[in-house]
């Protein structure tokens, strides 16, 4: 009988989630053979994705693709047997490196300083087409999109096969907060939410983010807000900064038997709609049944159609996917209204509506001063002030305009 049989939504694909970690047992006898092994160095992104693969969060993959899944999903969005997949997951190595192995032999996954986490059974070598890659994920290949950046700058060469991981991945950040899919799951279940809504997040959490996850509340048990803490580029709010800010919110703001904070170890790759995608199957494999998918989600620049991570999800039967995308409209705070409103339940003109783009909110935080409490609740300010300080190292600025009471 599986674990999970009874819970209402089963991972990605409706088989078993993937833990692809050795036995307690099992992994001194393991790692003492990895040390014999060739080691391949994984930079942090590979590491992020090695620990997505091993936790189950990327079920039912079972390691890096191979050239079919590879390609199927790259041009198809689908893995190579039919399953719904739309961003490709490889291991690219250094020519020299890569050229040197063949398929059926074992090596070492190593982290950049040098140790050993897991053993890869090589299954097939192959090249992949970055440029291609990119265009098919980001639909564009500019250099000037972060994750097009990534992409071109990965190794073309790669090893596809199942990976068995013997050691936890160094440098793991916010443990308390790091559940895992079969740990979110039991979570769900303890509580027992049946309806889950997840909130992907890579930014902190103003009003109107506040006001989505709660509008999606009122349909469901229970919130996992889910912050992506794996890398994100160098301007995103750090994730020791965001998680002060999700902590304060949720201990003030939410019913603690119906909302909860986990971080997914993920790194963002900016992929927008096929990012959307990816997002929401990973949240099925932590048991989520509901995934808020907000405007330009996972985007960046101007590169996306504003609504195009929602309407990616029509190019998918239900069933499929599994998990039930919530699409949510730009909200705010409406003056005339006098509360959170949407584009689809306000019927005022943005002269009463307050709409700030977020250069402004983060040049007012950077001088110290609090956005209108409608826009950022004080307690985040506070935090965001005082890390964006921090950051700047400058002197700290008198109370003058700066503190909640004099903001609006
Ligand atoms: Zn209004």
């Amino acid at each position: 009988m599986s674990e999970i049989s009874d819970f209402p939504i089963t991972p990605h694909g409706g088989g078993e989630l993937v833990d692809l970690r050795a036995p307690q047992a099992e992994r001194a006898a393991l790692a003492q053979r990895a040390a014999g092994l060739k080691a391949i160095t994984l930079n942090a992104r590979d590491l992020s994705d090695l620990e997505m693969l091993a936790i189950g969060a990327f079920s039912p993959l079972t390691g890096f693709m191979g050239e079919a899944d590879y390609v199927r999903s790259r041009d198809e969005m689908r893995l190579q047997n039919g399953l719904p997949w739309s961003i490709p997951i490889t291991l690219g190595v250094d020519e020299q490196e890569g050229g040197a192995l063949r398929p059926g032999q074992e090596v070492a996954l190593a982290d950049e300083a040098g140790t050993r986490l897991a053993v890869m059974n090589i299954a097939e070598i192959f090249r992949a087409d970055r440029r291609r890659e990119a265009r098919a994920v980001f639909g564009t290949d500019d250099e000037a999109h972060p994750g097009v950046r990534n992409v071109l700058g990965a190794h073309a060469l790669c090893l596809g096969g199942k990976v068995t991981l013997f050691a936890d991945i160094p440098g793991r950040t916010f443990l308390e907060y790091r559940l895992e899919p079969a740990q979110t799951r039991a979570q769900f279940r303890q509580r027992g939410w049946r309806k889950v809504v997840a909130f992907q997040t890579r930014n902190p959490t103003h009003r109107a983010h506040e006001y989505i996850q709660k509008a999606a509340l009122e349909i469901c048990d229970g919130l996992l807000l889910h912050p992506l803490v794996g890398e994100t580029k160098g301007d995103d709010v750090p994730a020791a900064v965001r998680m002060e800010t999700y902590k304060v919110l949720l201990q003030q703001y939410y019913p603690a038997n119906r909302a909860m904070l986990s971080v997914m170890p993920a790194h963002m790759r900016y992929g927008g709609p096929r990012e959307a995608v990816l997002h929401a199957i990973i949240r099925r494999n932590y048991g989520c049944t509901h995934f808020i998918v907000g405007r330009d989600h996972a985007g960046v620049g101007n590169y996306y159609g504003t609504y195009d991570a929602q309407k990616i999800f029509e190019r998918f039967d239900p069933q499929e996917i599994g998990i039930t995308p919530l699409p949510f409209e730009h909200t705010f705070y409406c003056k005339r209204c006098e509360g959170m409103a949407s584009f689809k339940t306000c019927p005022h003109s943005d002269h009463d509506r307050l709409i700030l783009s977020g250069t402004r909110v983060r040049e007012m935080l950077q001088h110290g001063q609090y956005p209108p409490p409608e826009y950022t609740r004080p307690e985040i300010a506070a935090i965001l002030v005082a890390a964006m300080r921090q950051k700047t190292k400058g002197p700290v600025p008198q109370d003058k305009g700066a503190g909640p009471s004099n903001a609006r």
